[in-house]
């Protein structure tokens, strides 16, 4: 359906909320009037002290706005007035420009003057005006209005009442003029003041009752912002307190008590009110229920609503009220729209969709229940009066639990995080040091490794590659330290140095590997014939070995070397060059007690010249230096 059909199908809303008590109460409007006169009101006796004057009123609709009173004398005498609107408790009517006049007939049958309250019980009609033709001709006139100056009431109360006269046994006529820039309702009853004031004083209760709670909410979850730091908290603030001022001015209290000048203002705070409050009424939806992620495609959209709500109104100040019927389809639109995201959440179980849902329902049942009353399907009492502020003092709680909800839920989550972070903390700790004693493990096993490698190139770098005993670096170094420890115990070092005889000619009749093998049987026994702690059998180089032994003296050397010729002659190497036929060794025997100043060179020396006269002096022979 294009836009301008739907503008034209729902010129009468005029924003969401009064958009359900009208087309609720559509039905109590002119449909049923019937043309006649007004029915006269006996003001006498009045149940309860208050009447309902609906059912008793005439009307005439003024669709220029532009007719005298005396103009509209003529048209009550032309029978023009339509009268028989149903006992509901007002006349409800759409955006209109015409002007609606009421005739009222009061009459006193009584002996005593009667005072009576005439209440038009709807804060927001722009201009009302009360007159009483006098009888001979002019009238009595008093003009008010939401858009005039509150002095200018004839009794100040948040809604139009007008003090009324009765002389005994009279019957009045009175005409009420009433014209609107918003829809609106004429709800006019007729008190006797007792009871007016006794009315008036509980209506008072309930609107001090209903702001205090909501200044209270309202500060209550300011304070939380502060300490919590959450902008849920601060749209929640708004979406209260823009919902407070509305309903205030809705209600004439904003007019009443902060005593607005201007009419334009007048007209229009409720309206920003309730502009306002649907705006931080969508952005705590958005909040709560987190659409820029779980509706991330209409956020966009709905931020543009956002924005739509607050600017809105500032449009209404240059246009005054014309833009309006356009807005309240957007309004109407917003509304349907937050009910449908809610009942989506709801679906998909997010708990916060529950409470916006039950909060709105609240603020709903406050209106229909406030709409069923205006047409008289609800008893009048003081919960279904303010049945609005009730409802939306119940929303207001009802989102204060969601909030208090939501921040559970958060302190749940996060005490969940953390703990799984813990555990995961505890996991890689334990990790961590599985793997630190699996690397511990490892570097101790390559230190053995090395170590024993260490060992092995030691013992290596001490030992002859050919025969496996010790090798000469090594002979030296233990003669170098032996000698130092004979010198400082004074005790004998015996060297005794042997060579091979005729060992070249060896090599040349059966070979060098033949050779070889023969360097190591004699290693093997020379080896084998030194078995004294401390004692050391070395390669010195080539065919020649040596035999350290420490605190031992030359005579002992020379038993073991005899030993060594022994065994060597048991072995029986054969040699093929040699006058014997086998292999054998001279041993050159020398033995010192180290004196200071000598080096160990002394000690080798000597047993090289014994060694040396062993060879000369026909081999195969042990000389002791
Ligand atoms: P002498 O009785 O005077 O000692 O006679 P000789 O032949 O042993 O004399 P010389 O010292 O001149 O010869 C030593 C020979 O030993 C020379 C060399 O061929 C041999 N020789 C030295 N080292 C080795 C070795 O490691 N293996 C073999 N197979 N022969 C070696
Ligand atoms: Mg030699
Ligand atoms: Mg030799």
């Amino acid at each position: 359906m294009p836009l301008p059909r739907l503008l034209a199908l729902l010129p009468l809303l005029r924003h969401a909320a009064t958009a359900i008590v009208l087309l609720m109460g559509l039905a109590a409007t002119g449909a049923w009037a019937q043309a006649g006169p007004a029915r006269v009101v006996d003001a006498q006796s009045l149940n309860a002290g208050v009447l309902s004057l609906t059912p008793y009123l005439g009307v005439l609709e003024d669709s220029q706005a532009r007719l005298t009173l005396d103009e509209v004398l003529h048209a009550a005498s032309a029978g023009r007035f339509e009268a028989g609107h149903p006992p509901a408790e007002g006349i409800s009517f759409g955006i209109t420009p015409s002007a609606y006049w009421f005739q009222v007939v009061l009459r006193n049958t009584g002996d005593e003057p009667l005072q009576r309250m005439l209440e038009v019980g709807y804060a927001r009609l722009s201009h009302v005006s009360l007159h009483r033709p006098l009888p001979g001709g002019g009238a009595e006139s008093v003009q008010t209005g939401a858009t005039a100056l509150f002095e200018s009431r004839p009794y100040a109360h948040r809604f139009f009442v007008f003090p009324l006269q009765l002389p005994a046994h009279s019957e009045q006529t009175y005409f009420l003029r009433v014209q609107s820039t918003t829809a609106f309702i004429v709800p006019a009853r007729l008190w006797e003041p007792a009871a007016f004031h006794a009315h008036e004083r509980n209506d008072y209760l309930a609107q001090a009752w209903y702001f205090g709670m909501a200044t209270a909410m309202v500060l209550f979850n300011l304070l939380l912002f502060v300490r919590l730091r959450d902008r849920v908290y601060i749209h929640y603030v708004a979406f209260a307190f823009c919902m407070a001022f509305a309903l205030a001015a809705q209600n004439g209290l904003v007019k009443e008590f902060l005593r607005l000048q201007s009419p334009l203002w007048s007209d229009l705070a409720s309206t920003f009110g309730y502009s306002f409050s649907i705006a931080a009424g969508l952005q705590f939806m958005r909040h709560m229920l987190d659409t820029p992620r779980t509706l991330a495609r209409w956020d966009g959209g709905l931020w543009w609503l956002v924005l739509f709500f607050i600017l809105s109104p500032f449009v209404f100040l240059f246009t005054g009220q014309t833009f309006i019927q356009t807005a309240a389809i957007v309004y109407l639109g917003a509304v349907m729209t937050a009910v449908a995201i809610g009942l989506r959440g709801a679906l998909r179980r997010q708990r916060s969709a529950y409470f916006f849902l039950g909060a709105f329902l609240l603020l709903a049942l406050g209106a229909i229940t406030n709409a069923l009353r205006a047409i008289g399907l609800v008893p009048t009492n003081l919960l279904t009066t303010h049945a609005m502020q009730v409802g939306s003092a119940l929303e207001m709680v009802l989102l204060a639990f969601a909030l208090a909800d939501r921040f559970n839920e958060m302190r749940r989550e996060k005490a969940g995080i953390q703990k799984k972070l813990l555990e995961a903390q505890t996991t890689l700790i334990g990790s961590l040091k599985q793997s630190e004693q699996k690397l511990e493990q490892r570097v101790q096993e390559r230190t053995s490794e090395l170590q024993a490698l260490n060992r092995k190139l030691a013992a290596l770098s001490m030992t002859d590659g050919l025969t496996g005993i010790a090798n000469r670096r090594h002979f030296d170094e233990v003669l170098a330290t032996e000698w130092q420890r004979a010198q400082r115990s004074r005790q004998p070092l015996t060297l005794a140095l042997l060579d091979v005889d005729w060992f070249k000619a060896y090599n040349d009749h059966l070979g060098h590997l033949a050779g070889d093998e023969c360097l190591r049987s004699i290693a093997r026994v020379l080896a084998a014939s030194v078995c004294r702690e401390g004692d050391l059998v070395a390669r010195y180089g080539g065919e020649e070995f040596a035999f350290l032994a420490p605190a031992t003296d030359s005579a002992g050397v020379v038993e073991i070397a005899h030993k060594i010729q022994e065994a060597l002659h048991r072995l029986a190497l054969v040699h093929p060059d040699t006058p014997s036929g086998l292999v054998t060794v001279s041993i050159g025997v020398a033995a010192l007690v180290p004196t200071q100043g000598e080096g160990p060179d002394v000690l080798v020396r000597r047993a090289d010249e014994a060694l040396y006269r062993a060879k000369s002096e026909g081999r195969n022979r042990i000389v002791l230096a």
